[in-house]
């Protein structure tokens, strides 16, 4: 029997790029989607059943016509991981509100669009996994996180809430809350002393890094569940992180 389709923000770097990879390798259809495509079709995959589109997924409209897409050719979504995020680390009194917006809009508008999307087909098919990235963000707070602990806290909120609206119609919604891994995330900081702090602050701990790997083999092991079984939250952090 054909596989179904999974679709994948986010998938151009990160976690996003090794979820890409651990759901080609179990031989799935993916509708992988970034803005940057060119790393999408970088990435080391069986590209028979990928199909890659350049997706903001602020932008609603963009988002749904590229799934319509992706399930013209491979049929209803069964599993939608919204990965994409972005964090821009940054003190309150200093942090330029157009780096809250962007938090804002990617994190929390990101997933709610995505969510929109692909739920009343999954309602009318009774079946179908939701699986939104977090963050232990999303659990405590940390300094100079304060816009990105809001929209995380949003997606803890979100995931659960959702999850309440739709667990009667077979549907799951989960969320994973990963600890400090090394991905391009910290890239797009521009406070330097906030990245300092970061830096020092991951240090102090031994250097933890968790491998993006490890969580992509979180979304499968909670995708791999039955369905009648939802992994509600996976925590997963570096051991020696705080
Ligand atoms: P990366 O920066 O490596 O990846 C982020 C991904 O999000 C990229 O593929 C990027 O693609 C995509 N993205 C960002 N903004 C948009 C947008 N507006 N529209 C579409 N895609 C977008 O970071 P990670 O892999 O670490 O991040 C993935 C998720 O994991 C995020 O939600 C992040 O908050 C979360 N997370 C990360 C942790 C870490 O320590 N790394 C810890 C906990 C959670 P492109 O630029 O091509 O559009």
């Amino acid at each position: 029997m054909n596989k179904p389709l999974i679709v994948i923000t986010g998938a151009s770097s990160g976690f996003g790029a090794e979820i890409a990879k651990i759901f080609n390798t179990a031989g799935y259809p993916e509708l992988l989607l970034g803005r940057r495509t060119a790393k999408i079709e970088a990435l080391p995959l069986n590209f028979e059943n990928v199909l890659i589109e350049s997706v903001d997924v602020t932008d609603q409209a963009q988002f749904k016509a590229a799934i319509q897409k992706a399930e013209a050719k491979f049929g209803p979504t069964d599993l939608l991981v919204n990965n994409a995020g972005v964090m821009l680390l940054g003190n309150v009194l200093t942090q330029d509100a157009k780096e809250w917006q962007t938090m804002l809009d990617t994190n929390v508008m990101g997933v709610l669009n995505g969510t929109q999307i692909v739920l009343p087909a999954m309602i009318e098919h009774q079946h179908g996994t939701i699986i939104n990235m977090s963050s232990l963000a999303g659990r405590k707070t940390f300094v100079n996180h304060a816009a990105y602990v809001a929209s995380k806290f949003g997606v803890h909120g979100l995931s659960e809430t959702i999850r309440e609206e739709v667990s009667g119609q077979n549907v799951r919604i989960s969320m994973i809350a990963p600890g400090a891994a090394e991905t391009e995330l910290l890239t797009h900081v521009t406070d330097q002393g906030a990245l300092t702090d970061y830096q020092a602050w991951k240090d102090s701990m031994g250097g933890i890094s968790l491998d993006p790997v490890h969580v992509a083999e979180s979304v499968k092991f909670i995708y791999d569940m039955p369905q009648a079984v939802n992994i509600r939250e996976l925590d997963i952090a570096a051991t020696r992180q705080d």
